[in-house]
């Protein structure tokens, strides 16, 4: 277990608090399209101001490449986490140095520092810069799930020079989920895959495979399988170098893994393209969707299931009619009454959807995080927090 935020004496101290604020931009950097991050940072700038601790904030917004960028300040976030605080945030013009170190916050204070990867230090968790970020303060918090699995300066380097790093109340969440429905899950547990290739998630598929009772595959993911399986798969997008790797995956999963029986099938990948469903798929057209009888097959495990854990769509779910498979099965696992863990951004986009987001047990912030979780790997981010 890791120290938690709630363990941390923070009346009268500096807290450096790692958030994740790589908010969507547009209008060169002027609009927050979508500001969820910076909402889900929130509880914990609030405990921590409850506390009577003085607030210092670092993100990273972007890819700058290590040099300062205007269109991809975080003065936005700023202005916008002060609306919905309703109290000042201070702006610091960098995230280092002695300009920023005399803008100390006093208790109840916030300081949102500019952007860590306005120096190329950051991402290669150089040791000099990350003494000058843990000089900034007297106790250190990562809420940045989103990040954790990366080995940079803000998420693991500086914490070598802070007495304490414990996580926050989002990182918490994050954890606590994903640890239960990987380490003990309720039983049966079924993991479900969707999305584009088999080739980034190999890993993912070895690790769930030692502990879930079943694996559904959807997406276009199952055209490799199916493939390699010998059935005819017209169009539909394969990745030929992976066949014989989906060959052993499935003949280690034996019947663990299950495969779509039928498939929404068209012969062009356009929003509302002529479509049918069939068990084969005829030459010339491709699979964009899993089809009733496999939503169907699918819906009787996980309803039966007491755990599931779900990352990526069952079809092309941005263009319609191609999302049904995946609102479908997002609707089965918001009415199935069990532990559901949801990753990965298109997964969560289907099951808003779907209008199902407050069924759901957890939907998790981070899509490479959570993906790196689903491995097995231990998180660098996480790692680096104080044992308790
Ligand atoms: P990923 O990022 O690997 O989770 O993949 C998500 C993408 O996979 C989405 O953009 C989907 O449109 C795409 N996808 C899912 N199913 C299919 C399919 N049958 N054919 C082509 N693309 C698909």
């Amino acid at each position: 277990m890791k120290l938690s935020i709630r363990d941390l004496e923070l009346q009268g101290k500096t807290v450096f608090i790692r958030v994740d604020f790589n908010v969507p931009l547009a209008a060169g950097g002027q609009e927050i399209t979508s500001d969820k991050r910076i909402r889900a940072s929130v509880p914990t700038i609030q405990y921590a101001l409850e506390q009577g601790a003085g607030v210092i904030l670092a993100s990273h917004l972007g890819r700058p490449k290590g040099k300062p960028n205007p269109e991809l300040s975080l003065k936005p976030c700023a202005v916008r986490l002060s609306d919905i605080l309703q109290r000042p945030v201070k702006m610091a013009p960098d995230c280092i140095g002695s300009e920023v170190a005399a803008m100390k916050p006093a208790p109840g204070e916030i300081l949102l520092l500019e952007n860590l990867r306005f120096h190329a230090e950051e991402e290669k968790n150089d040791a000099e810069f990350s003494k000058k970020l843990a000089s900034l303060a007297d106790v250190y918090v990562n809420d940045a799930f989103g990040s954790a699995h990366r080995a940079h300066a803000s998420t693991v380097g500086m914490i070598r020079y802070m007495p304490r790093a414990a996580a926050g109340l989002l990182m918490d969440k994050e954890l606590e989920y994903l640890t239960k429905v990987t380490k003990n899950p309720p039983r049966p547990c079924v993991a479900i895959l969707g999305g584009a290739k088999v080739s980034d998630k190999i890993d993912v598929i070895q690790n769930l495979m030692k502990f879930v009772d079943k694996l559904l595959i959807g997406g276009a993911m199952a055209y490799t399988f199916l493939k390699a399986k010998g059935e005819p798969v017209g169009n539909s997008l394969v990745e030929n170098d992976k066949l014989d790797l989906a060959s052993k995956l499935m003949a280690e999963a034996g019947d663990k893994l299950m495969l779509p029986v039928d498939h929404v099938v068209a012969a062009e990948l356009k929003e509302g393209a002529d479509c049918k469903t069939a068990t084969t798929i005829p030459d010339g057209m491709m699979g964009l969707d899993i089809g009733e009888q496999t939503v169907a097959r699918f819906a009787s495990i996980i309803s039966a299931s007491e755990s599931v854990i779900w990352n990526g769509p069952m079809g092309v779910f941005e263009k319609p009619p191609f999302d049904k498979g995946t609102v479908a099965i997002a609707k089965v696992v918001a009415d199935s009454d069990v532990l559901s863990v949801v990753g990965g951004g298109d997964s969560e986009k289907a099951i808003k959807a779907a209008g199902v987001a407050d069924k759901i047990s957890h939907i998790s912030t981070g899509g490479g995080a959570s993906l790196e979780f689903l491995s097995g790997i231990e998180l660098p981010g996480v790692a680096a927090l104080t044992d308790k």
